[in-house]
């Protein structure tokens, strides 16, 4: 007869998911020690409904509700790394950083774990509410969530070192442009269903901004308004 399992064992048993997830990243490329130090850190099991619970670190996009998606590990690997690999060494955190799309929370808690002082902002109350309660247990103070269409920013909180947007727009709002400092970096997925690409887009000066394009992407649409 096999003991009751400990309590934890359920940490346990996803402490082991999380770090075969962490050697996938490591095979699939991802080097920043950052970026795996925080995804090896922060449960993504804990963002998802308890059903897909025993899926969490498998490397898909899973269904949050409202036809929205956790976005995959490895992309949200992929955005941290790009953004930390654009900021100096000598600086090295994220500083005061900007999500567009909050979704169950799961990013803008990596964002947190990377040093931030991170406002996410979520246009669907229901998902802002959940990624709330989310969140809560996880005690991040650096932390601010914010219910609104991320189009407008969020004025009063800027200007940011760092914007990341997980939703694809035709075109970069120029709200988000005006919000970056100087210097400062902004990655978001850019173009329609099929055609998206990342835009690493870096301030130089008050009227100057240039932008790379990155790797191809498969983002969910960048809405207007909030619901
Ligand atoms: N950051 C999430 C990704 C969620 S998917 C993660 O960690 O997995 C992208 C999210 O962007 C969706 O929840 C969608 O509702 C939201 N979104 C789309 N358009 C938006 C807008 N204009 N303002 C704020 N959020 C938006």
């Amino acid at each position: 007869v096999r003991p009751p399992s400990p309590p934890g064992g359920l940490g346990l048993v996803s402490d082991c998911a999380r770090a075969r997830m962490i050697a996938g990243l490591r095979a699939a490329g991802v080097r920043d020690p950052a970026v795996l130090e925080a995804m090896a850190r922060v449960p993504r099991h804990h963002f998802v409904e308890p059903a897909l619970a025993s899926r969490a670190y498998e490397d898909v996009a899973l269904p949050i509700g409202h036809g929205q998606t956790i976005s995959r590990p490895g992309t949200v690997a992929r955005m941290l790394e790009i953004l930390l690999a654009s900021i100096p060494p000598q600086q090295r955190a994220l500083a005061r950083a900007l999500e567009i799309g909050t979704g169950c929370g799961y990013q803008a808690a990596l964002m947190a774990a990377l040093g931030g002082e991170v406002v996410s902002i979520e246009r669907v109350r229901g998902l802002h509410e959940t990624a709330r309660e989310r969140l809560r247990p996880l005690r991040l103070s650096s932390l601010r969530l914010m219910f609104g269409d991320g189009h407008l920013g969020a004025p009063n909180e800027a200007p940011f070192d760092a914007i990341i947007l997980a939703a694809a727009g035709p075109r970069i709002p120029e709200d988000l442009l005006s919000q970056m400092k100087i210097p400062a970096r902004l990655l978001a997925p850019v173009g329609d269903g099929e055609r998206q690409a990342l835009h690493l887009v870096e301030r130089t000066g008050d009227e100057t901004w240039e932008l790379t394009i990155l790797d191809a992407a498969r983002f969910v649409p960048l809405r207007n308004g909030t619901t």
